[in-house]
């Protein structure tokens, strides 16, 4: 049996947790400590006084990093809204993004009346980094978090825009920045060096892969943070809108399906009516979902009811009955992913299972979880693509 937070159910297993002597996990006390510490007042005017400072100064007021979700759709809205900035939206196309987040990117994006930068790396590198990052941390999603923080650093040194507003703190999640630490946490490459990258750079990841796979060193760039001597020059800030407004997910949902139109979706291994709107922007988020549940023993139906039960949204009993009708199961994305990358499900379950998490023990052999209605758009690698471009080495036995 893990051992379980009284208020929010995460268990043990979860990065950065700690329990106090009454059981209660560092999250929630984060929680209470935002809820009622804060000076969300003076945190507003320190935001005021950061956007005044750089407003009309560079071709553009500030660069926000876009990914379509929720919270950088937020993020984008506010800062329109409240302060009329002219932005420049930044986007990392990590390969996977669905149908219904470009509809809705698109109606954001005319709505609004913004400039926008779509980058989208190499195909045949991105799978060569899936397959590295997953075999050696169980987490094939380096290529992907590492472009979504540094590719619109890059952007800001090209344009020269030093400010950049990131959405969502990170300490609503992990206890990697605390609120009770009282300061403004800087998205920068201290933070990418502890969180991001999963402990590889992507100088590291070139010589990983050298071995078997043909590349220009230039094409590991979007991936590799910009010299901070650069960034100190321009005189740069990336900050969480977050850390100077309370951020409130169900709350400003609704605020930007009413005013921008923006739909949930279905996301596999998600109860659809309860949670529509997390995590939409992939189709492996199912694959990303499914590992952490072999790993560590929960899933995003856990991480999501959390949040609810912290802010006293749900009942305990209905979040119990939520995870145990969804969580854990396989999603149908997973035979996708394996074509990609030129695996079998054995050889993926043979390379999770040497990253699970004590005392989990996981289960792979659960059932799929239903395809969700865009399943068949999602892009499939033509059988003589599959796997990676020039491997012949077997990725382990088994
Ligand atoms: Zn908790």
């Amino acid at each position: 049996m893990m051992k379980r937070c009284k208020v929010c159910n995460l268990p043990e297993t979860y990065e950065t947790i700690e329990f106090d002597v009454g059981g209660v996990c560092n999250i929630c006390r984060q929680k209470e400590f935002k809820d009622s510490d804060i000076d969300w007042s003076s945190r507003k005017s320190q935001l005021v006084q950061l956007v005044e400072q750089y407003r009309g100064k560079y071709a553009y007021d500030c660069i926000v990093p876009f990914s379509g979700g929720k919270d950088s759709t937020f993020t984008l809205l506010y800062l329109i809204k409240e302060f009329k900035v002219k932005p420049l939206v930044v986007q990392f196309n990590h390969g996977f993004m669905r149908q219904g987040l470009l509809k809705n990117n698109e109606r954001t994006f005319r709505k609004l009346g913004v400039d926008v930068i779509n980058f989208t790396p190499n195909w045949q590198l991105v799978k060569r980094l899936m397959l590295e990052a997953l075999v050696r941390k169980g987490d094939f999603c380096w290529h992907c978090h590492t472009g979504i923080y540094s590719y619109p650093m890059h952007v800001a040194l090209q344009q020269q825009v030093p400010l950049i507003f990131w959405g969502e703190p990170s300490s609503e999640y992990t206890a990697y920045y605390d609120y009770r630490d009282n300061e403004i946490e800087e998205v920068d490459e201290e933070k990418f060096n502890r969180s991001t990258n999963l402990g590889i750079t992507s100088e590291d990841m070139a010589g990983m892969i050298s071995g078997d796979f043909e590349f220009d060193p230039r094409d590991l760039q979007p991936f590799s943070y910009p010299p901070m001597r650069d960034l100190k020059k321009l005189g740069y800030r990336s900050v969480c809108l977050g850390s100077y407004i309370p951020w409130d997910v169900k709350r400003q949902v609704g605020i930007i399906q009413s005013e921008l139109g923006w739909q949930g979706d279905q996301v596999e291994g998600m109860p659809w009516d309860e949670y529509p709107y997390e995590k939409i922007e992939c189709h492996l988020q199912g694959v990303r979902d499914y590992i952490k549940y072999l790993k560590r023993g929960y899933g995003r139906v856990t991480q999501m009811t959390a949040l609810d039960l912290r802010n006293g949204r749900i009942k305990p009993a209905e979040a119990r009955h939520l995870i145990d009708q969804y969580e854990g199961r396989k999603p149908p994305s997973l035979d996708l992913f394996l074509e990609y990358l030129g695996i079998t499900e054995m050889e993926f379950n043979n390379i999770v299972a040497k990253t699970v998490v004590p005392p989990y023990e996981p289960n792979f052999n659960a059932e799929y979880s239903p395809k969700t209605s865009d399943f068949n758009d999602w892009y499939r690698e033509p059988e003589g693509n599959r796997g990676i471009r020039g491997r012949i080495i077997p990725v382990m036995r088994g």
